[in-house]
């Protein structure tokens, strides 16, 4: 934990951390040391963590990277850090993400942008380590803690773990407790572990996971131990590679990964299938309407009364202007345009064009994967994304859709339920980490990360 915390002192460059919390994590440190002394033997047992500013951690400002929620600082922890807690494991700090999770390169923080450690070449531009989980990808690429919290709700632990060359799983949808984490999309978003090692994800997921009575989308099933679960036998498992994750123009290295990420399975005894997922072509547009329509619903309780920032009013001013001033001043303009889209997709004219339509288009993507499933598959490979890190600063001025197609392979997962992890499988031309996604059975959550552990 000291370690840690010096290193996070130094890491002012990497913008990872936004809020640290040394006396907790000493204090939780020295719970550990005890617990340890005296024979305990759980895993996450005295582990320095960064958590994700989503979380809400009692007593510890919980700003979701956004301004509106500026001087926040909660009165309960969410069921996830307090499970971590449970475990014996201890708090570094809060972490950098784009706010409210809206984002794939953690540039729309009311913190600034989170930076990779990697760099291109001998290159000095630079690099998102991706988002929105970008603060928990930079903080243990960096070593600056031994793991981090991160939530995904189409593609946040994934992209940025994939870009920073750490593991990260998003579980299955319920697996992880929502209460306490700020909601963004609410059918899509699970907390899930950011790890350097499949190992360490199992230890940590199996920390995280567990029904809770507070959030009625908790789903009631034993926990398996799922370390345990790490055999690296995967003879006989059927893999399957879908045909429509070939895209237009992904940058044949990426391809070239996917087909020795093929390699390697096969080499451990698996069987290689070719599948179709047929409306994965539908997924982006289908998010891209259901996690706005979402959002829109979730952040109308920013209202400058109940949470964080209220803009001063003028005289006369009654309260429909306290909720414009608020809103306008607190909320980014990647969050305006999220609460913009959402509530045009869910109006009365336009909700049964847009919003029930991206529903019917989500049943039919989650139809592919089970019709999969059903026809023997145990587990599907696909690259994680479409490319490397980029800079910072070169997808932002433009259309903001070419930031969107980053998580072109990621959001399918969301849209299905289903647990997906990313490895770090390699590096690309100039020597930045890529990463392979597999996508699991729901509920399959070790069987997943044993097939990840064959690929590590
Ligand atoms: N990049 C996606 C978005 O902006 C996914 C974000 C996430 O998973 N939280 O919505």
């Amino acid at each position: 934990t000291q370690a840690c915390l010096s290193a996070i002192e130094t890491s002012g460059s990497l913008n990872a951390f936004v809020h640290n919390t040394p006396e907790i994590a000493l204090e939780q440190a020295k719970a550990a040391d005890a617990r340890l002394a005296a024979g305990d033997a759980s895993a996450m047992c005295g582990l320095p963590l960064g958590i994700k500013d989503l979380f809400c951690t009692k007593g510890v400002p919980s700003q979701a990277a956004s301004g509106i929620l500026e001087g926040f600082t909660p009165e309960y922890e969410s069921t996830v850090t307090q499970n971590l807690f449970d475990a014996g494991s201890v708090m570094l700090g809060k972490l950098n993400m784009d706010e409210f999770a809206m984002g794939s390169s953690n540039e729309t923080s009311v913190y600034g942008n989170a930076v990779s450690p990697w760099r291109r070449g001998n290159e000095d531009t630079p690099l998102t380590p991706g988002g929105s989980s970008g603060g928990s990808a930079s903080a243990v690429a960096a070593d600056l803690c031994l793991a981090a919290t991160g939530t995904d709700t189409g593609g946040s632990i994934r992209q940025p773990a994939a870009f920073t060359g750490i593991v990260g799983i998003k579980p299955t949808y319920g697996r992880c407790s929502r209460w306490g984490v700020v909601a963004f999309a609410s059918s899509l978003d699970q907390a899930g572990p950011m790890t350097k090692t499949v190992r360490d994800a199992a230890m940590m997921l199996e920390a995280m996971c567990g029904h809770d009575p507070k959030d009625s989308t908790s789903v009631d099933l034993p926990v398996p131990n799922f370390e345990a679960m790490l055999t690296g036998d995967i003879k006989g498992k059927k893999i399957g590679i879908p045909k429509e994750y070939h895209m237009d123009g992904m940058p044949d290295e990426i391809e070239a990964l996917w087909a020795e990420g093929r390699e390697m399975l096969k080499a451990a005894g698996a069987e290689i299938v070719d599948i179709s997922l047929p409306h994965t072509k539908y997924a982006l547009p289908a998010y891209y309407v259901i996690a706005p329509a979402e959002a829109s619903s979730n952040l109308a309780r920013y209202d400058g009364v109940r949470f964080g920032h209220r803009a001063s009013l003028a005289a006369g001013d009654g309260i429909t202007e306290m909720y414009e001033k608020t809103r306008a001043e607190g909320f980014g303009h990647e969050v305006q345009r999220r609460v913009m889209v959402g509530t045009y997709v869910l109006s009365a004219g336009f909700y049964d064009a847009y919003y029930n339509r991206a529903r019917r288009v989500r049943a039919l993507i989650k139809k592919d994967f089970d019709d999969a499933f059903a026809a023997g598959i145990d587990a599907i490979l696909t690259p994680a994304t479409p490319s490397a890190a980029f800079g910072l600063g070169e997808m932002t001025d433009e259309d903001p859709v070419k930031m969107y197609l980053n998580d072109v392979f990621t959001v399918t997962v969301n849209l299905a339920g289903l647990p997906g992890i990313s490895v770090p499988t390699g590096l690309d031309h100039q020597g930045l980490p890529l990463g392979l996604q597999l996508i699991g059975r729901p509920w399959e959550e070790g069987d997943l990360l044993n097939t990840a552990y064959a690929l590590e």
